[in-house]
């Protein structure tokens, strides 16, 4: 059992974020990264609305940077993956991964939320390369370009509205022939002279050659097959919070996200979350390293109390000191 006062586990810009600031207060925490260092943000190509780099610069890049940031504090990172944890008792948590046995006095969960995939051919393929699951990070890769939205819900039509500041086109292909988006941004898509939609239609297979050509559909009513030209994918069919570990241990809402409080708390003393783990709204790096920033902080005030307490219950009785 490798013995830590902190436990990060994930390794976004949440997690490296609480990794610095959990750094400077002399803590040494331990990232337990997964396999991949910088999460989501590791395989975007441009970021461009992170403040502080006006010029932009490529996600890699950026998470390098935060890297090396949270290092030069003493924070250490393991490429490792979280296999189950054990909060049951309090702290100091217990958290498994396939070559290790951690016990933190505290623990700080920022493992993120992947976009739900369709999960058909190409798709993984092209991503980066016509395919996205973010409209604010990539739509203006696609100015002037013709390209197509796969949901109906408020994700797809919001994001739907907000490429057509940069697309020439934006299509919006459902499988059903009514949105789940509100009515207002119904209301506004339908209105909006650059949006068209293909009804009670899937996509079967994302087609290209180096960059995005187009998508194989099928329309479900006629079960027809049919290609469509596209220079961009863009699918917003939900998220899956990555907290399945923690579905017996924290307290999680209907879609699976962890529920926290306004100073990052879990329902377990001790154990702090922040970035898209807990938050299926905002989504950004810059959303994300706030809420990481906050969650480290709440935990460094957690445990300096909790020692002054212990200190408190150490110290001898006034009246025993002579
Ligand atoms: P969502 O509400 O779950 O909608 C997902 C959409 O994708 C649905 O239309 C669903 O179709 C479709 N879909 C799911 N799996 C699919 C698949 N395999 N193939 C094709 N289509 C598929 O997810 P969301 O739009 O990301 O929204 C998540 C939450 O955030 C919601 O509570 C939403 O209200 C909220 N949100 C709010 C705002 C806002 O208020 N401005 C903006 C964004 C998100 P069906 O309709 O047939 O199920």
């Amino acid at each position: 059992m490798q013995k830590e006062r902190v436990v990060i586990i994930g390794s976004g810009p949440a997690g490296l974020t609480a990794a610095l600031y959990t750094a400077r207060a002399q803590l040494k925490p331990l990232v337990i990264a997964g396999m991949q260092i910088g999460g989501q943000v590791a395989i975007t190509s441009e970021v461009e609305n992170y403040p502080g780099f006006p010029e932009g610069l490529t996600g890699p890049e950026l998470v390098a940077k935060m890297q090396e940031q949270a290092e030069r504090f003493g924070a250490r990172l393991v490429l490792e993956e979280v296999t189950s944890v054990d909060f049951t008792k309090g702290s100091p948590f217990i958290v498994h991964t396939h070559d290790t046995t951690y016990s933190a006095d505290a623990v700080i969960i920022t493992i993120g939320a992947d976009p739900r995939k369709l999960k058909v051919p190409g798709e993984l393929e092209f991503i980066g390369r016509g395919v996205s699951y973010c409209g604010t990070c990539d739509g203006y890769f696609f100015r002037g370009k013709d390209i197509v939205v796969v949901g109906g819900g408020d994700s797809a039509v919001e994001e739907a509205i907000f490429l057509t500041k940069f697309a020439n086109s934006v299509n919006i292909i459902h499988r059903r022939d009514e949105l789940r988006a509100g009515i207002a941004l119904q209301t506004r898509a339908f209105k909006n002279p650059k949006i068209s939609f293909t009804w009670d239609t899937v996509v079967e297979e994302v087609i290209g050659d180096g960059l995005v050509t187009g998508v194989k559909l099928c329309n479900l009513k006629k079960d027809e097959v049919y290609e469509k030209k596209t220079d961009g994918v863009f699918i917003f069919i939900g998220h899956d919070p990555n907290s399945y570990f923690f579905k017996d241990q924290l307290a999680l809402d209907d879609g699976g996200y962890l529920i926290t409080d306004q100073l990052y708390r879990t329902n377990v003393e001790g154990v702090f979350a922040g970035g898209e783990i807990q938050d299926p709204i905002w989504r950004q790096v810059a959303t994300s390293v706030g809420q990481g920033c906050a969650a480290a902080m709440s935990a460094i005030n957690w445990l300096q109390a909790r020692e002054d307490e212990l200190q408190t219950l150490e110290a001898p009785a006034p009246e025993a000191v002579k």
